[in-house]
């Protein structure tokens, strides 16, 4: 097959003949806007032109085509639903300027919209507000850590550092040293939760605040979290939660509930819109009564008389933080999940999230290493150590054949703390077919890698690129056509 229009172009073809006309051709533009020679574009067919989208459109590697169990990343099916919703004329098509203008009486069904949805996103994680206008993860990390700077220089107080678990997400201690704090990370004990002693020898007067990723990014649920948030409590170190993995424990424990300050969520990740390729995305903040008055601009407020209304920023807000009120069409789409999904629906989703890894774990185990063998949540992590030390067969080559049977690759060489790392997540909204078809691959790649180590250096056999030097094609990407 080409690759590009310009192979399958023919001298002569073209897609529309358009008749000789009775009337007179129009004045042209003047001559010095007229290209001297003819563009140069592919003469073809309008079945060609067709025909050729439709294929390079099934290259696309996408969830509503394949399994795709990409660890961290909670690629899970987004019902359509939510699209149609966001997609209605009188949400889609507000002017952002409603808002400048404080029109607020003509974008009452938008404002109570938000209200909703953060009375919503209070109700599941037990914290007292939530500012809406972070467009991503990373975006409201950044907040959270600037509020909680806020906070201290308030009080007064002389904090330096950000204690970060190794366990976890790479944004948080990114975040942290972009808010200019110190970084302290600190090491996974034996069963794969932080090290208990060394947190407390890292937590003295100086720290600010507490960053952990929950479950961690091993997949797994820190027993001690209470005790770990009344530690830095009582050192005033406020306590981070990085919940964009919210579907591992959703409807069953509320963050707030156990001492956390601040969350945020990906609405992109947990709450139904589609992601991949850059986004958009949401990732809205959640706070407890400490970091309350630090609330960024736009927060929709509620009266009787005056209805839905914007509330005049408080006097500690950090300001704004994003244009209007963010990406709002995720917003909206995140809403009319938990409408739909209802309180019975959002506790089955981190159910059958943790039924679905767990069992995944149970099928491979004895195929794979399990490093941190006990029961995971939302994902687990095996690796592939033995299978490189003994048949020279890496995780990499594990995650290359897959591609061949139609399915996306587990996260790979993530997390950093173990070698050879395969992180699979395969959502709760997967059958048990699917998730079947996919262990029996990963099982016989295991076998292959024990009986024909040799047959890894081949695949994948049936993709256009199969081993791209991925560094230089990070680095020094060349995309032309010549
Ligand atoms: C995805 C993810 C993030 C970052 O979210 P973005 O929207 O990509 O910025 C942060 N923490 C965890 C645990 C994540 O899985």
């Amino acid at each position: 097959m080409s690759i590009t229009l310009f192979e399958k172009s023919q001298t002569g073809r073209t897609g529309i003949n358009i008749p000789k006309q009775s009337v007179a051709d129009a004045p042209t533009l003047d001559s010095a806007f007229l290209r001297a020679t003819k563009a140069s574009l592919p003469e073809v067919s309008e079945f060609d032109v067709v025909r050729h989208f439709t294929q390079l459109s099934n290259k696309n590697f996408s969830i509503d085509a394949n399994f795709y169990p990409l660890g961290s990343c909670t690629m899970k099916y987004n019902p359509k639903v939510q699209e149609r919703v966001a997609g209605l004329d009188g949400l889609a098509n507000l002017h952002p300027h409603h808002i400048t203008n404080n029109q607020t009486d003509s974008m009452q069904g938008s404002l109570k919209s938000l209200k909703v949805l953060e009375d919503n996103l209070c109700e599941v994680t037990g914290m007292q507000a939530f500012t809406m206008t972070p467009q991503a993860g990373a975006h409201g990390e950044m907040l959270g850590i600037m509020m909680i700077g806020a906070y201290h220089k308030k009080k007064g107080n002389n904090k330096r550092y950000v204690i970060v678990p190794d366990s976890s997400h790479g944004t948080n201690p990114a975040t942290a040293a972009m808010v200019d704090y110190d970084v302290i990370t600190v090491k996974s004990g034996p069963n794969g939760d932080m090290d208990l002693e060394a947190f407390k020898e890292a937590m003295s007067d100086e720290v600010a605040a507490v960053m952990m990723t929950v479950p961690n990014t091993l997949g797994l649920f820190n027993p001690q979290i209470k005790k770990i948030c009344d530690i830095a409590h009582s050192y005033d170190a406020l306590m981070y939660y990085d919940g964009a993995n919210m579907n591992a424990i959703l409807g069953v424990l509320r963050p707030g509930d156990i001492g956390f300050d601040v969350i945020h969520l990906n609405l992109h990740k947990t709450f139904a819109t589609p992601h991949g390729g850059g986004g958009p995305g949401a990732g809205p903040v959640g706070v407890g009564e400490r970091l309350q008055e630090f609330l960024p601009d736009l927060q929709v407020g509620f009266s009787e008389d005056v209805g839905y209304f914007l509330k005049e920023p408080s006097e500690g807000s950090i300001g704004k933080i994003s244009p209007f009120f963010g990406n709002y069409m995720v917003l909206v789409k995140a809403l009319v999940y938990m409408q739909t999904l209802g309180k019975e629906g959002m506790i089955n989703v981190s159910k059958k999230a943790v039924l679905n890894a767990n069992y995944v774990l149970a099928r491979l185990r004895g195929h794979y290493d399990v490093p941190f063998d006990t029961l995971c949540m939302h994902e687990c992590v095996l690796s592939a150590d033995s299978l490189t030390k003994e048949h020279g067969v890496r995780a990499m080559d594990i995650a290359k054949y897959l591609l061949d049977f139609g399915l996306h690759a587990p996260t790979v060489y993530f997390p950093l703390i173990v070698k050879e790392s395969i992180m699979i997540e395969p959502t709760e909204t997967e059958n048990i077919d699917t998730i079947d078809y996919f262990c029996d691959k990963m099982i016989d790649a295991s076998n292959l890698a024990r009986s024909n180590p040799e047959a890894f250096k081949e695949y994948p056999k049936t993709l256009p690129i199969c081993r791209p030097d991925e560094t230089k094609a990070a680095r020094s990407l060349n995309i032309r056509w010549q």
